[in-house]
């Protein structure tokens, strides 16, 4: 990965709660290099040129189209992009696959099913195969010879996927394992040609297996009628006495959680990316169809109301996109950093994924849910015509909703993010009480009234920040202490530091990558960057506000409510910006441009 600075980040996981980051360390999109920018061309054109006009045929699931799509992007070698070199695959960087995934996310049904194959379908065997297990799948899987399922989630078992009844019992002879249960919501599962399937041996160990789709006893249930991704194969899949070799067990035996999530850091983190494609794809339909729709005599992205969305879909997504490279950074740097020290190059991304395992989830949860909110302001941007199947944005709202679900649900994500954090604070691997103790001292103290350097352009905002760090260290660490190892019982209160983490987190983000932006290009070249940068903080901090308010009322009463409500307000504090007149100048360059264009 190219760097525009030679030095590296030394942030841990989590660590951006508790530590400054400096904008020269951030890794930003506008690194890429030519190699990569080709990749990237080459993905999207295949994405416009070869699924965008047969898109209606996918949803309709017309027989082999998807398999031959598959076969046509793994000649370009983007199936295996992400596989070693010395498995048949292309062995790109961490940055390198963002960005073909973020072209990827603009496929609809079709990524689908390009993700499922290269995510969950391929990374169980990259990262957790023997030797003998990876020589024999990973070119199939790269070369689109074979296609690839993950069974993880069960009937009675989502969200709480250990609680799977899936059983394997060892034959007498000690050579198989019968498989006996059921699968369900699997992705591919109508043309996959292996399946990485989890079950309990003896009803206990937790374990995963490779198992050949065509085993005897395998057999489909019918393709589920969904709301979105329509294109995309979807079935339950039955397991009656299927006999698998010994030598399919995949990692270590009763250790299959192990693969499941560590398989889903990763998953998440390109979920992520992959929104981020839709996102910027969708913002620029709403543009287009703002641009050329005539209401009153005039195009309706002359109006105001028009503006607001068009400018916050863009302003979202500038801030998702902000995240998603800072964090490909981190991940990047950290597997470098392994890889310097001589672990493996495949091991090395493995754990750089589980140490940013917070921040994948961030990316998860952020990613989806501005997708969302796109999605569904292009929908209204195309007032009736939105309402259609003859234009794109009907199929764009359907396709976004399963996002906030799988990869393990936003609640899941949410929770996991807070529980994440402490689990690593209680092991000393980050040190979150000493901050948190001085939050409580500084409580008590003077506020800091010392105005910013009037020439800083972000002085106000990247002071507002590193109080807001204050504010979730004050609030979680108040949680902490009353409800101490019963804290993740305490949904709602998680699920609000889980937003202020969040939100923290992308603010961060984008206030670093407006400022490398700045450094590069000059403030005066980047004063829609600024404005984007200013208005997002202001409103986040709104919302942390809000989040913190929430969570302090239910658990505090008396002076100690009092003190830290006033702690949240001076935590949060921003002097005003004006949003509209931002929003106003950020609309027309995209009004202008006629295309998301940060
Ligand atoms: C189109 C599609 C494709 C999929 N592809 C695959 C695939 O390829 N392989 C695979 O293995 N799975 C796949 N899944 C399954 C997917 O991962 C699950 O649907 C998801 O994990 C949620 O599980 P669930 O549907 O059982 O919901 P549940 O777990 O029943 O959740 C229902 C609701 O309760 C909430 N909830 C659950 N537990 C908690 C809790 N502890 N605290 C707070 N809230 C909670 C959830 O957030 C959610 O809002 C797919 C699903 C769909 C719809």
């Amino acid at each position: 990965m190219s760097t525009l600075t030679e030095k590296k980040t030394d942030l841990k996981g989590g660590e951006f709660l508790i530590k400054e980051s400096n904008a020269a360390d951030t890794y930003i999109k506008e690194q890429i290099t030519e190699e990569q920018s080709m990749i990237a061309q080459s993905t999207s054109d295949f994405i416009a040129n070869r699924v965008h006009p047969v898109i209606k045929e996918i949803d309709k699931q017309q027989p082999g189209l998807v398999i031959g799509l598959l076969h046509e992007i793994a000649e370009l070698g983007l199936l295996g992009a992400a596989i070693p070199e010395e498995y048949g695959g292309m062995g790109v960087d961490f940055a390198t696959d963002t960005f073909i995934n973020i072209e990827m996310g603009k496929g609809h049904s079709f990524s689908a099913a390009y993700a499922a194959h290269t995510g969950i379908g391929t990374l169980p065997i990259l990262y957790f195969g023997t030797e003998e297990q990876k020589k024999k799948y990973l070119p199939g899987l790269g070369d689109s010879s074979i296609k690839a399922s993950y069974c993880l989630t069960e009937p009675g078992s989502g969200s709480d996927a250990l609680g799977a009844k899936t059983k394997a019992v060892l034959s007498e002879d000690g050579k198989h394992y019968i498989i006996n249960g059921q699968k369900m919501w699997i992705t591919n599962a109508g043309f996959a040609d292996l399946f990485t399937v989890f079950a309990k041996i003896d009803g206990e160990k937790f374990t995963g297996f490779i198992i050949d789709a065509k085993t005897e006893g395998i057999s489909l249930g019918a393709e589920e009628d969904k709301l979105g991704i329509k294109g995309s194969s979807t079935r339950q899949v039955f397991f009656n006495n299927v006999k698998v070799p010994v030598e399919n067990v995949l990692g270590e035996i009763g250790k299959g959680h192990k693969i499941a999530f560590n398989v889903l850091n990763i998953g998440r983190y390109k979920l992520g990316v992959l929104a981020l494609g839709g996102a910027k794809e969708t913002t620029t339909t709403a543009i287009k169809y703002a641009n050329e729709r005539i209401q009153f005599n005039v195009p309706i992205s002359s109006f105001g109301a028009i503006k607001h969305k068009l400018a916050e879909m863009a302003i979202k997504t500038y801030a998702t996109d902000a995240a998603t490279f800072r964090t490909a950074g981190l991940i990047q740097d950290y597997i470098d950093a392994a890889v310097a020290k001589g672990v493996d190059k495949v091991q090395a991304k493995l754990q750089a994924a589980e140490e940013f395992s917070v921040e994948c989830a961030i990316l998860k949860v952020f990613g989806s849910e501005v997708l969302d909110y796109v999605v569904d302001e292009a929908v209204q941007v195309f007032g009736g015509t939105g309402f259609s199947e003859e234009y794109p944005v009907a199929r764009a709202y359907r396709d976004s909703r399963i996002n906030r679900i799988f990869e393990g649900t936003n609640e899941i994500n949410r929770l996991l993010s807070v529980g994440m954090l402490v689990k690593k604070a209680m092991k000393g691997e980050l040190d979150l009480f000493t901050p948190a103790m001085a939050v409580q001292k500084e409580l008590m103290s003077v506020p800091d009234f010392s105005t910013p350097d009037a020439d800083d352009v972000f002085g106000n905002e990247r002071k507002a920040l590193l109080n807001a760090k204050k504010a979730i260290l004050m609030t979680a660490g108040a949680a902490v202490q009353k409800f101490m190892q019963n804290l993740e019982k305490e949904q709602e209160v998680m699920m609000d530091i889980a937003d202020m983490l969040i939100e923290l987190f992308v603010c961060e983000s984008t206030l670093l990558k407006t400022e490398k932006l700045i450094s590069i290009r000059g403030a005066e070249a980047c004063a829609l960057q600024i404005d984007i940068t200013k208005t997002y903080i202001s409103d986040s901090l709104e919302r942390i506000n809000l989040s913190g308010k929430h969570a302090i009322v239910s658990f505090n009463d008396g002076d100690m409510l009092r003190i830290m409500l006033m702690g949240i307000k001076r935590f949060t504090k921003l002097d005003p910006f004006n949003t509209v007149a931002a929003r106003r100048r950020i609309a027309d360059k995209l009004i202008e441009e006629g295309q998301y264009c940060f």
